[in-house]
This record gives C-alpha cells, sequence and structure tokens, in this order.
C-alpha cells in the first residue's frame, strides 16, 4: 500500500516511462515529405497491409495495438490515404493509396526468413535488420546461437521499466558472433542475388556463418579489420585441395599486414589486397582491389565437384567500416546502382523529438498557462495555485501518517472540491 511519498515517486516514474515510450512531438504527418526512409509503424487493428508514421502512430492509432517495423526506405505514411479507412487526424484530406509503397511480409506482422510473428512478451532473441531488404532476423536464424525456449506464461514477463531487454537478452548464452563484433547485417537472400556480395563473402570484413558437415558452426574467415588476431589453427576454409590452388585469406591477411602496414593497423584497411596480387588478372594492380571470389564463398554460393558445399544459409556479416572497403574501380562501381545505401549511409528521417515529453505534469500545466490570453493567465495561475495548496492541505496529514492514499481519497477530494465544499 503506498504512502504519499511512494505515489509521487511512482508518478514520475510513469510520467519519465511516457516520455521515453512517447518521445515525438505528434503534430505532423511525414506524409508531405513523400517516399523517404522512416520509422514505420504497423497497426495490427486497421487493416494490412499498410504502414504508418511515427506522428499518426500516436495522433491517429493511439489506442490501437500496433508493431513498430523499424525504418523503411522510401516509404510515405498511407494513414492519409484510402488504404485505411481509419481516418487521419494530421492529414484531413484524404489522399490515393500509395502505389510506390512496397509490403514486404513484415506489413503482414511476419519476420525473418521463418516467417514468425513478433510477440514481444514471449520473444527472448535479439533480432537484426537486414541493411539491403530491411526484413528482420533471429539471431537463431542467422545460425548464431541456438533457439532458445519462448518465454513461458509463468515465467517473469519484461514488464517494468529500465533496460530489460537488455537484462533479458543477458540471460541467454553468448551468440557465436555478439552484436557489438559487426556492424551490420546482409541476409542470405539479399547475398544471392547479387553477385558483388558473393564476390565479397567469406572475405576478412564480410563474414559468413558456416559449418562442415557434422562439426559446429564457425565464424569464416576468423579475425578481421577491426581484430588483429588472426587466429591461423582455426582457419580450415577450403579443404587442402583449394588452399594448394587459391590465396589463403587469413594468411593473406597476414602478409598485407607484414609488407603494408607495420604493427598497430587502423581499422582501414582493405581485406584480401595479397589475394589479389596470387589472381591471375589482366587488370593493372591499382586499378582494382575487389578479391576473385574466396574459397569459402565458393563453397556457400556455388560448390561443385572440386568445392564441396559448406553447409550455411549464406547471410552475411559486415565488420565495422565495411562501406570504405569496397572496391569502386570503373569496373566494380556499376554494381553498387540503385545500392547507393551500400556506399553512404542513407538519410533517415527522425521523428522530431518533443521538447515537453521530458516535463512533468506541473510544468506542462505551467506551458499551457504561458499560451493563454494575460487576464486568463492570471485566473489559471490564481486557480492552479488555489488547487494546488487545498489539495496539498488535504494531503499533509496522509503525508505526516505515512498513511495509504485511496482511490476514494482522491476522488472524494474531488467530488467535494467540485460541489463546492
Ligand atoms: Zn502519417
Ligand atoms: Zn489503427
Ligand atoms: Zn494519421
Ligand atoms: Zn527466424
Ligand atoms: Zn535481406
Ligand atoms: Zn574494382
Amino acid at each position: 500500500m503506498p504512502s504519499l511519498q511512494e505515489f509521487v515517486d511512482e508518478q514520475r516514474a510513469l510520467e519519465e516511462e511516457a516520455s521515453q515510450a512517447l518521445p515525438w512531438s505528434f503534430s505532423e504527418c511525414t506524409y508531405g515529405k513523400g517516399y523517404i526512409r522512416q520509422p514505420v509503424f504497423l497497426c495490427l487493428s486497421c487493416q494490412s497491409p499498410h504502414g504508418i508514421c511515427a506522428a499518426c502512430s500516436i495522433a491517429c492509432h493511439g489506442d490501437h495495438e500496433q508493431v513498430e517495423l523499424f525504418p523503411k526506405r522510401a516509404f510515405r505514411c498511407d494513414c492519409p490515404t484510402s488504404s485505411l479507412s481509419h481516418k487521419c487526424t494530421l492529414h484531413p484530406t484524404q489522399m490515393l493509396p500509395n502505389d510506390k509503397n512496397r509490403y514486404s511480409q513484415n506489413f503482414h506482422n511476419k519476420f525473418c526468413r521463418c516467417g514468425r510473428q513478433y510477440i514481444p512478451s514471449e520473444e527472448r532473441e535479439t533480432m537484426i535488420q537486414c541493411v539491403t531488404c530491411e526484413d528482420w532476423y533471429h539471431e537463431s536464424c542467422l545460425n548464431l546461437r541456438e533457439r532458445p525456449p519462448a518465454r513461458s506464461a509463468n515465467e517473469p514477463s519484461p514488464s517494468g521499466t529500465d533496460d530489460d531487454a537488455a537484462s533479458d537478452v543477458s540471460d541467454l548464452p553468448q551468440a557465436l558472433l555478439s552484436e557489438d563484433e559487426y556492424d551490420s547485417l546482409i541476409c542470405a537472400d539479399c547475398v544471392r542475388k547479387s553477385e558483388l556480395l558473393q564476390r565479397w563473402a567469406g572475405t576478412t570484413g564480410v563474414k559468413v556463418v558456416a559449418r562442415e558437415k557434422d562439426q559446429e558452426w564457425r565464424v569464416m574467415p576468423p579475425g578481421g579489420p577491426a581484430n588483429e588476431d588472426v587466429d591461423d589453427e582455426t582457419v580450415d576454409v577450403g579443404g587442402s585441395e583449394l588452399t594448394s590452388v587459391e590465396a589463403h585469406p587469413a594468411k593473406s591477411e597476414e602478409s598485407v599486414k607484414a609488407n603494408e602496414e607495420g604493427a598497430g593497423g587502423s581499422g582501414t584497411k582493405r581485406p584480401l589486397d595479397a589475394a589479389e596480387e596470387e589472381r591471375p588478372t589482366k587488370k593493372p594492380r591499382s586499378l582494382c582491389h575487389a578479391p576473385s571470389q574466396s574459397p569459402i564463398s565458393k563453397r556457400v554460393f556455388n560448390p561443385d565437384d572440386k568445392t564441396p558445399a559448406l553447409e550455411s544459409a549464406g547471410d552475411v556479416f559486415l565488420l565495422e567500416g565495411w562501406r570504405s572497403r569496397w572496391c569502386q574501380c570503373p569496373d566494380c562501381l556499376p554494381a553498387f546502382e540503385g545500392e547507393a545505401y551500400l556506399l553512404h549511409e542513407e538519410d533517415t528521417f527522425e521523428p522530431p523529438e518533443d521538447p515537453e515529453a521530458q516535463m512533468s505534469i506541473e510544468e506542462l500545466g505551467m506551458r499551457m498557462l504561458e499560451r493563454l490570453p494575460r487576464d486568463r493567465v492570471i485566473d489559471g495561475i490564481h486557480a492552479y495555485n488555489q488547487l494546488r495548496d487545498r489539495l496539498v492541505t488535504f494531503l499533509r496529514p496522509f503525508n505526516q501518517e505515512n498513511k495509504e492514499v485511496r482511490q476514494e481519497d482522491i476522488e472524494g477530494f474531488f467530488n467535494d472540491l467540485r460541489s463546492g465544499r
């Protein structure tokens, strides 16, 4: 049973929680900005598929059940269009459906290659977004961990405050590749559509997760631009028949280091420069530094009689600084056409922060008063102060006696107030 002090503390905590949950000002729908990359929400209470902007998610669908889909590229808010029967409160003119929006399975509340729904109360895994298709993947579906059992009903659910999500994840064993060991993911479906990505897959900055038949999942190759410790003993990428013919990625990396960098190379060096020296090529070295397809990549994407298949979904994990490592010579550059985000980080619209989100109820009250005409402000402050004084007087004995404030007490106070007592 809460005392007054506890009640006040709890009120503060609730205000803080509310401002964190709804940190944006929600006065303007992004429809007018056109097709932009922005955080998108799916309203489960309205018909699918559609996506709505952050402002509409609060202003127009605030009392509906929603799932945040996070940033989606080239997306225009559907709330003001006729594809939603629910009327937009921020953009009252009804518009035609957005014919350029693309609706992936996420817009049907399905995620990952397993197609599961996202149920926050049951999900314990971190999900990772593919930079290309922007779908979300379970770490277990990326072969980074075993699928943990769903949170059961009698387990403590992640309600409450603080970083439950983080603390909840930490009760799982460490993933094969933790989130801070790589910068971005490109899912297997997207890699299989790109010759460029398959060419770079399996180089030091573009890891794959794979395994030999009946063996453990491993990150291949080990080491990398951000991690100078190349562990030679665990490198077993291509089988002996391959390593004798092809450049050995890890060894090549070592020799690049020795030749060009000396000790303590920065994170910007280009992986597999040395492999290129061994590559039979007519181009001069300075022109193109893209690797030939690595033995790992061959075994994952194009196995044949000579190159036995490695078991792998084919997802690639891009290490920090990856955008600057591609070759952009005239031969390689056309492969990036329409995929500008592979070269430059994209602009993503961020809903403007609500300056009032951090305020307490009292501060908000004062802010409202400031907006009223002068004479009404005086009246307002007067009324506010009167109310506050009476409430404080009413509540003081509760505090002094450390007595519980019940709902009836508060209701009684306001009833008395209304009836003019
Ligand atoms: Zn909107
Ligand atoms: Zn809705
Ligand atoms: Zn709206
Ligand atoms: Zn999955
Ligand atoms: Zn993808
Ligand atoms: Zn090139």
